[in-house]
This record gives structure tokens, sequence and C-alpha cells, in this order.
């Protein structure tokens, strides 16, 4: 471990804004992850100044740098692997600018996915992308995982809202990349580089987001399933006629289970069921949608299907999906929920094969996975719900995601839909980039030469990287 100059830092963000207590240091050792890792300073910057100031410290005295956020990422991105200063970014919390005439805002990185659009709601408009952590995740930790939610399988993932930003790099240069223009076509698309690159290639200090208007109909409906496959052949036939859900969302029977009883929502105990909605500025349209998908939803013998605009009977279908990451936890009193490799895309007319394979595979190795996510846009995750005390379940989880990840690549998906990569996915991540890994290893060096922005991920993940390391929890032997 190398000594930081605490002095040279305390210098440029103040006394107070500095923490090496190990206290400290341990809770921002870990995120929303199963990882953890001691770094060996927190820093908690206000201005792009101080941002440059610390960059070029770091990057004189070759100090790792990892930006953090909310520290919702599940996969481990924010854990310092090699140490280094976690760059607390929650400081840098303000709205810019909110430019009606050119649709678009500004925001600082640290701003709180919500306070965003709680901003933008009196002027009729909001920002889409919104993850289902948007209470905690900022915008600076969704560009750097291009996270999208519920609302993307219509309005786009982070990628498509970001116009411009500002970046500090790691020798401490500020570089403005993109336009506040909705096209550019000037060369290389820098900007986007920076989306999903997990904070290894520089700092967000600022970005220009595109806002929509918000509309003025919302219809949601549920429908009911005996079998998975049944669901997810409903979820490709919807896309696949086109339709234009605003919502897509398959939840399994393991997740029904869960929100029954910790909510008591007393829902049907099916295979699965699918939450869907459309959204428009003219009922007709929006009626079109819906009786599309109820159509397509009962060709595939989906059962109990109705729809609602009323904002309660909405909320009340939307409910056991919203609260369905801390109801997995109480599933079973011996069985903790992990993030352990969560989530990935496949093709629409694998959705089917894709969620009763995550429960075949549970099932041979002795563990509970749940299937569920934003399948409208070609998104599942799983969570792992195991005694994270016991070796052999760590051993099964992992041969398990082992698998899944093997079936995801072999049906042309990819490793992350939107929680990225981080330390969880690495393995399968190196296996599925296999033969651009030395074109991402060329971008990294050409932009960090002394390797100090979150050094030990994505193309730098060591080959035989075992998902289930660096382990925040205390496992027996
Ligand atoms: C309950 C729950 C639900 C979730 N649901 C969703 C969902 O629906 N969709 C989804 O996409 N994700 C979801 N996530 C995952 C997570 O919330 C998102 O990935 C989110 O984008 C992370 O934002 P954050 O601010 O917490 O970033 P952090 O976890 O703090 O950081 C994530 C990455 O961003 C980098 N980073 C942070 N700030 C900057 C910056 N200013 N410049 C450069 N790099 C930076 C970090 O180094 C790290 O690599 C969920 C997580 C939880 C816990």
């Amino acid at each position: 471990m190398k000594k930081i100059d605490e002095t040279r830092l305390k210098n440029i963000v103040g006394e107070h804004n500095i923490k090496t207590d190990p206290s400290d240091l341990y809770i921002y050792g870990s995120d929303s992850s199963v990882h953890h890792a001691m770094p060996w300073a927190i820093v908690r910057p206000e201005t792009t100044r101080q941002v440059q100031d610390i960059m070029r410290y770091a990057n004189q005295d070759m100090i790792p740098v990892t930006a953090r956020g909310g520290g919702s990422g599940m996969c481990g991105q924010t854990v310092p692997i090699q140490g280094g200063i976690i760059l607390d970014m929650k400081r840098m919390n303000k709205i810019l600018e909110i430019n009606l005439k050119d649709v678009y805002c500004r925001v600082e990185p640290g701003v709180v996915d919500d306070d965003l659009n709680l901003a933008l709601k009196p002027y009729g408009v909001f920002y889409p992308p919104t993850p289902a952590s948007s209470r905690i995740a900022t915008i600076g930790g969704e560009i750097a995982n291009n996270a999208s939610g519920v609302r993307s399988v219509k309005y786009g993932a982070t990628r498509d809202a970001v116009l411009g930003m500002q970046v500090v790099l790691a020798n401490g240069d500020l570089v403005h990349l993109g336009a506040r223009t909705r096209v550019e076509a000037s060369g290389y698309q820098l900007h986007k580089l920076m989306v999903g690159s997990e904070g290894t290639l520089g700092i967000v200090v600022e970005a220009t987001l595109s806002f929509v208007p918000i509309p003025e109909f919302r219809c949601m409906g549920v429908a009911n399933f005996d079998s998975l496959k049944d669901a997810g052949d409903a979820i490709g036939s919807i896309m696949a006629a086109g339709a234009v859900p605003s919502m897509l969302e398959l939840v399994d029977s393991v997740a029904i289970k869960a929100v029954n009883k910790t909510m008591n929502l007393g829902l049907k105990e099916v295979a699965a069921a699918l939450i869907f909605e459309a959204d428009g500025m003219v009922q007709e349209a929006v009626d079109y949608e819906i009786n599309k998908m109820k159509a397509i939803c009962k060709q595939h013998n989906g059962q109990d299907i109705y729809a609602s605009y009323d904002p309660k009977e909405r909320e009340k279908i939307f409910m056991g999906r919203k609260k369905l990451f801390p109801a997995l936890s109480k599933y079973d009193d011996n069985l903790a929920s992990t993030a352990l490799a969560d989530d990935m895309a496949v093709p629409y007319s694998k959705m089917a094969e894709m969620a009763e394979k995550i429960h075949e595979i549970a099932d041979r190795h002795h563990i509970v996975m749940t299937a569920y996510g934003h399948c409208g846009s070609g998104c599942m995750h799983t969570k792992i719900l195991m005694d994270t005390r016991r070796k052999d379940q760590w051993d099964d989880a992992k041969q398990a995601i082992t698998e899944v990840y093997d079936y995801v690549r072999s049906v042309n998906g990819t490793t992350s839909a939107e929680h990225g990569i981080g330390l969880s996915k690495a393995a399968s991540f190196k296996l599925e980039k296999s033969d651009s890994l030395t074109l991402l290893a060329s971008i990294k060096k050409a932009i960090d030469p002394h390797n100090i922005l979150n050094p030990g991920k994505l193309s730098q993940a060591p080959e035989n990287w075992v998902t289930a390391t660096n382990l925040r929890y205390s496992v027996n032997s």
C-alpha cells in the first residue's frame, strides 16, 4: 500500500472531505454487490477544479482512483480491488440548467436520478432511463454503467439520453465530449465511449441529457401464466408484433411468492406474470397498444388479464415488482438474496428458454434462483437465494452462474443488460469479448497510461477471475 499524501488532498478538498478512518474505509469498500476491498482514503470533491487537482496528484504518484456515486452498483464496480482513493462524487449534485427550448438539461454527476425527475416534473417532462434504484443512483453512476429501467423498452437506456459531457481524464485534463444538439457526426462519439466505461476511462463531472414529455395517459395491465415458457413466448410475440409497450416486466413464481410473503399482496401464485404498460398523449393510441398486448397474452394462454388507467390500480399492479429486491431477502429466513451475477440480455426468441434454464440450473445445484426483469428490452435478471455462511452453497452458486452465462453466450446474448460487469461478471465478459479485449486494453492504455482509473476492471480482470472472491460475507470453510 502506497502512502497517501493526506496534507495535499486536504489542501484540495478541505479537511472535512477526506476520510481515512478504518470504519469509513470499510463502508466505502463495498457497494450493492457481494464483493469488498479496502480503499486507502475517501475524498469528496465539490468542484471540477478539485477533481482535476486530485487526478493530477494521483497520476503523478500512481495512486488508483475509483469514482463512486450512490454505491448501488450490483457487481462490484466501485470495489477498489487495488486500493487507492475512492472519489465520492455525491457533493457535485447541482442541476445546472433545464433548457426547455433546446430540450436538454445539464447536471453534475452526483445528482440523484429521482431528484432530477422531481426538478423536471413541474415543466411536464421527465428523464426516462431511470433504474429501479433511482432513489439512490446518481447520474454519474448511471452513465458509467449505461443504466436502464422499466421504461427503457420504449424510451431507451442512458446511452440514448446522453448528448454530451465534461470529463476529467487521468492526467487531470478536462475534455468536452459530444454536443448539445440531438445529432452530431463530428468524428468519434467519445461521449458514448464513456457510457458503460465503469469509471475506467475518466471522471464525468458534467452531463448534458435529453428529456421527454410526461405522457397524458398511462394504462397498466397484468396477465398470469401457468408456465414460464408461455410468459416468455408472450414477451417475444409482443415485441415481434411491433407493439410499443412503455413497460414489459416478467416476474416468476419465486418472485411472486417472495412479495406475497413480505407484503401480503395476495397475488395468485402462478408460474409467471407479465406486467405491461402503454403510455401516450392520445387515449385511443394507448388503448390500441394495450389491447394488442392483452390479445397476445391471451394467445399464449395468459389468464386473469386486466388493465387499468386508475393510478391506484396501477400502483397495486406494480407494487410487487417495485419492492421485489428487498422482498427476495425474506423469501426464506435461512436464505439471503445475493446479486452474485444477476443480469443479462438474450434475443427475444430465447426469453422463454432463458427463464426456464435459470430454474433448471438452480434446481440441479440445490439453490433458489429467480427470473425477472425488464424483459421488453431483452433484459433478464436473476438473484441467487442461498445460505451465505455455507461454502458449499457458494460453490454451487458459482457453478450455476457459470452455466447460466455459458447459455447466454451460446444464444448470442450478452453478459450484462444494465447492471454492468464489475468483478462479478468479469469472467463471462472476457469470454464474450475475447476478440475485442486487445482493442479495449489499447483504448484504456491510450487514455489512462498509468492505469490509475478503477484498475483491475473490464479488460483488466484477471484471466482466471473467480466470481465469488473478495466477498463481503464471512463463509464457513
Ligand atoms: C435495488 C436496486 C435496484 C436496481 N435496479 C436497477 C435497474 O433497474 N436498472 C439498472 O440499470 N441498474 C439497477 N441497479 C444497479 C445500479 O443502481 C445502477 O447500476 C446505477 O446506475 C449505479 O449508480 P450509482 O450512482 O449507485 O453508481 P455506483 O455504484 O456508485 O458506481 C457505479 C460505477 O460508476 C462509476 N462512476 C460513478 N460515478 C462516476 C463518475 N462521476 N464518473 C465516472 N465514473 C463514475 C463507478 O466507478 C462504478 O464503476 C439497481 C441496484 C439496486 C441496489
